[in-house]
């Protein structure tokens, strides 16, 4: 079964922002559909999205929409749904560093959907695929991490930690880790409610309130967590870039600006007084020596994870396990612009024994590919949101629903 036609469509994310769909049509009648995500606090080695300069606010895709349609269709027509030689074959072609010229949205929207047709035509479930792919072979479900409190980029509060999230660690399935943990969701908005807060949703679908500083946050947290069945620890990620002034070399934490030594001062001291098992891009991309006393402070009981820092791309993630940068890694396929890249990344760092985290973006659609990516590489967590927001809950609703195929499938053994 070959590509007949690639369609690029202009659609709309969680944020109203627009984005790009890629519909391939192939012969006897197959259509496969993909939507790519975008992030609100990108660092500076993401790959590069096309978006129109004037129209949308500057934010529309018609130029990917171009490039999908007039550079990456020839690419793909003609071709069996193969995802690595057709990303390799895109790779080529772009021929940048940073995908700029046929766009990482227009390459990662095509990479998603050649990977949907080809698993559509090998009759295996997408999970399936991608560790077919990787050469692994067994699939796992991971812990989720759900995000319960947005700030920085994410939210308009005050608050400059831009995630709090929540991990069940004692739940046999995700079913009940998520029944554990939505029910935490909603007990911790009450309890918000109850100290007055005006509580509102920021991006990821997390509640978003005003907190005097973050211990505020981390005891309502605590709190919450107290009070439920089930037993949690707390990730954040910080997304320090965004709180980053490279001038003055100080980090804005509520009216304060903070060195880097008090930065990781505050996490200790955090880590001290709180369950916290991850911190994730807690010092700016551009300082690794911050990154190795990060490490050499905390990475011993911590899991310091690296997300703009590497931007899933596999050369930065070589160097970081080099230099002892992290010891683990955040997964973002639009970071990069193609699923292979993205596997290559997740196989290295695996490799490696550093821990995988599996990642939606800020900007999202219903599309839950990104959860057949961590089910496949048997990621060891995934960050998918809040638990509310139809976006963030297509690709819960989807681990379920893998989780069921799964069990079902074994009982049938
Ligand atoms: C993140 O920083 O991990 C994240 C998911 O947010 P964004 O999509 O804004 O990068
Ligand atoms: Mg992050």
């Amino acid at each position: 079964m070959k590509i007949e036609q690639v369609i690029g469509r202009e659609i709309y994310d969680s944020r109203g922002h627009p984005t790009l769909e890629c519909e391939l049509v192939l012969d006897e009648g197959l259509h496969v559909i993909a939507s790519v995500p975008s992030g609100m606090s990108k660092g500076p080695y993401a790959a590069a999205e096309l978006r129109d300069k004037k129209r949308l606010m500057g934010l529309g895709v018609n130029k990917a929409i171009e490039s999908l349609e007039d550079n990456i269709a020839p690419i793909l027509i003609g071709h069996k749904p193969s995802v690595v030689e057709l990303d390799l074959a895109m790779i080529e072609a772009d021929g940048t560093e940073n995908k700029s010229h046929l766009g990482a949205n227009a390459m990662l929207a095509a990479s998603i959907a050649v990977c949907r047709a080809q698993a559509a035509i090998d009759g295996v479930p997408l999970y399936d695929l991608i560790a077919y792919l990787c050469n692994y072979n067994s699939v796992s479900i991971p812990f989720p991490m759900f995000n319960v409190i947005n700030g920085g980029a994410h939210s308009d509060s005050t608050l400059p930690i831009q995630e709090l999230m929540i991990i069940p660690v004692d739940q046999r399935t995700f079913r009940s880790a998520f029944e554990e943990s939505i029910t935490t969701f909603h007990a911790i908005e009450k309890l918000l409610q109850k100290k007055g807060k005006q509580v509102g949703i920021g991006d990821e679908g997390g509640f978003s309130a005003d907190f005097k500083d973050e211990y505020e946050a981390l005891d309502v947290l605590s709190e919450a967590l107290e009070q439920s069945q089930g037993k949690f620890v707390i990730a954040l990620d910080l997304a320090a870039n965004q709180l980053y002034d490279s001038k003055t070399k100080k980090y804005q934490w509520y009216k304060k600006k903070l060195s880097r030594d008090e930065l990781i001062a505050r996490y200790v001291d955090l880590v001290d007084k709180y369950p916290i098992l991850s911190i994730e891009d807690g010092i700016d991309a551009a300082d690794w020596d911050g990154w190795s006393l990060l490490m050499n402070t905390l990475g011993d009981t911590v899991q310091i994870v690296g997300d703009d820092l590497f931007a899933t791309n596999v050369q930065r993630v070589a160097l970081g396990v080099e230099d002892g940068l992290a010891n683990a890694v955040v997964i973002k396929p639009n970071q990069v612009g193609t699923v292979t890249e993205a596997l290559q990344a997740v196989k290295f760092a695996k490799d490696n024994g550093w821990n995988v985290i599996a990642s939606h973006r800020a900007g999202e659609t219903n599309d839950s590919f990104i959860v057949d990516l961590a089910v496949g590489i048997s990621a060891d967590y995934i960050k998918a949101g809040g638990c509310c927001r139809g976006e963030r809950l297509s690709k819960y609703n989807q681990l379920l629903r893998i989780e069921d195929t799964l069990q079902r499938s074994l009982l049938e053994e």
